[in-house]
């Protein structure tokens, strides 16, 4: 098996973190992004970035750039405000924007010299299911719809270079940030559960899984692409 080195972002719990634990457990070196970065347990490098800041992020991936030779990049760490159509703040709008979409622009930037030195590359954009519709998540829905197009738009533009870029659109999923907006018993969580037709939420190891399977050497002629990963809930939806 070739040994890879990936950066993953929102590494600390989570999606991210049961990522870097399949990652670092099938032999790969692991460099994880998370606000804080204590954490003895995390299986590889984790390093202390609030990637809402633009200039601490550049500066965070350019120093990490210098000490790794990467091979790829999952854009995983994400931030939701739910909101009424009523009640949408332009500010909250921005930095749900922001958060979902800059820091996504910035590690393919940094990291776009040595993948194409390489002549091979993986990069990920985690989205959501909630792109294809939902209540209360204007902002997020829409900031996920945009990590899908840069996913069509970059695979094209790198299709000739041995890089592939895919998306990964979990549905409902356990985590903190999903109980954080979905107590157990709220109506959010019996709405989510209805929606998927195997009637329970997803377990991070589930999404792992499959991120992990785009970032490996078998998944060389799959580009563009955005796999829904969430117990059949998106069948028969449109997703545009
Ligand atoms: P989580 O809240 O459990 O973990 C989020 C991670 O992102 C943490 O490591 C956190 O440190 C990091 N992070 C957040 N803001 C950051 C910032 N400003 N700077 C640096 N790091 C930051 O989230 P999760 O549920 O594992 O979600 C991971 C991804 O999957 C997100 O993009 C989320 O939108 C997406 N997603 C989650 C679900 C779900 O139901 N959990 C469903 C669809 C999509």
């Amino acid at each position: 098996m070739t040994s890879r080195t990936f950066l993953i972002t929102g590494a600390s719990r989570g999606i991210g973190r049961s990522l870097s634990e399949r990652l670092a457990r099938a032999g790969h070196t692991v460099v994880g992004i998370a606000r804080d970065a204590r954490d003895a347990s995390f299986p590889g490098t984790l390093v202390s970035v609030d990637l809402s800041h633009r200039a601490e992020t550049e500066a965070a991936l350019a120093t990490l750039v210098q000490r790794y030779a990467f091979d790829g990049v999952v854009n995983n760490a994400g931030l939701i405000r739910p909101q009424r159509l009523g009640e949408i703040g332009l500010n909250d709008l921005d930095a749900v924007l922001q958060l979902n979409l800059h820091p996504a622009i910035q590690t393919v930037q940094a990291l776009l010299p040595t993948l194409r030195a390489k002549g091979w590359g993986r990069i990920i954009n985690i989205s959501s299911l909630t792109l294809l519709g939902v209540i209360e998540r204007t902002s997020y829905a829409a900031a996920k719809a945009a990590l899908v197009s840069f996913v069509r738009s970059w695979a094209l533009e790198l299709a000739q270079t041995g890089i592939t870029v895919n998306s990964v659109a979990p549905g409902p999923t356990e985590t903190e940030m999903f109980r954080a907006n979905n107590p157990p018993g709220s109506s959010g969580e019996r709405r989510y559960l209805s929606s998927i037709p195997m009637g329970r939420l997803g377990r991070p190891e589930e999404i792992s899984a499959a991120i992990a399977f785009l970032l490996s050497e078998e998944a060389s002629f799959i580009t563009g692409q955005t796999l829904f990963v969430d117990g059949g809930a998106s069948i028969g939806k449109a997703m545009l």
